[in-house]
């Protein structure tokens, strides 16, 4: 089955996209809501972010992401130890959940989909781009969080640029131009190659 690969910054609007897509029948895996859910459910993972992090990382067996974010974004060393014990697993759900889906093409949307390598494991991949003021306030809105906050997660993600020049496809989602026809468009294109 074709694969196709979904990232954006915090705040760019993956969500909001994937909804679009899921609307059109193409089944979409949260990759950053998997991993959250691994944390509480994987054994092994459980004990090794207690190894990195501490026991107080979990509270009554739930993982405490709003402290798992405070440390891994303001150290690199640490995020990046992180995403190497969290990745594998997450790719090994991603295998198993494609192969049970019917449909023209899967989604796969990730926060990290191009820093992580995942995208070179895509036949295709679209990025999400939006001005990062539009960015800041929209999370810090949803998420009722600080300035501070959000741009120590955009800190310690790619670019836009960086997203853009690796994605096969560009959405704007800049709330001046339209998302549908834009989303349409690709999903058009994306079925031509089947
Ligand atoms: P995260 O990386 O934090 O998961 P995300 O990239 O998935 O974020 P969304 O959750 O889709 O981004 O969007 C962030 C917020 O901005 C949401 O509250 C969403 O409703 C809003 N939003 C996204 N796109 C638009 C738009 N075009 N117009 C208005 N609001 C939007």
């Amino acid at each position: 089955m074709l694969k196709a690969g979904l990232s954006g910054g915090i705040g760019s609007g993956k969500t909001t996209v994937s909804k679009v897509f899921q609307t059109l029948g193409i089944p979409v895996f949260y990759a950053d809501q998997v991993v959250k859910e691994l944390y509480n459910t994987h054994e092994g993972l459980h004990n090794a972010m207690i190894n990195l992090l501490g026991p107080s990382i979990y509270v009554d067996g739930k993982i405490q992401i709003k402290e798992l974010a405070a440390s891994v974004f303001k150290d690199k060393q640490l995020l990046l130890q992180v995403n190497a014990l969290t990745h594998p697993l997450v790719e090994e759900v991603f295998d198993n959940w494609t192969a049970q889906q019917n449909a023209p093409y899967v989604m796969h949307e990730a926060a990290i989909l191009f820093e992580s390598g995942i995208a070179a494991k895509m036949d295709v991949t679209i990025s999400i781009t939006a001005p990062e003021v539009l960015r800041i306030q929209r999370v810090m809105q949803r998420d009722l969080c600080t300035e501070e906050q959000v741009t120590l997660r955009i800190a310690s993600q790619w670019s836009d640029e960086q997203r853009n020049a690796k994605a096969g496809f560009v959405i704007i989602n800049d709330e001046k131009r339209a998302l549908l026809p834009q989303v349409i468009a690709i999903h058009e294109k994306i079925l031509n190659r089947i």
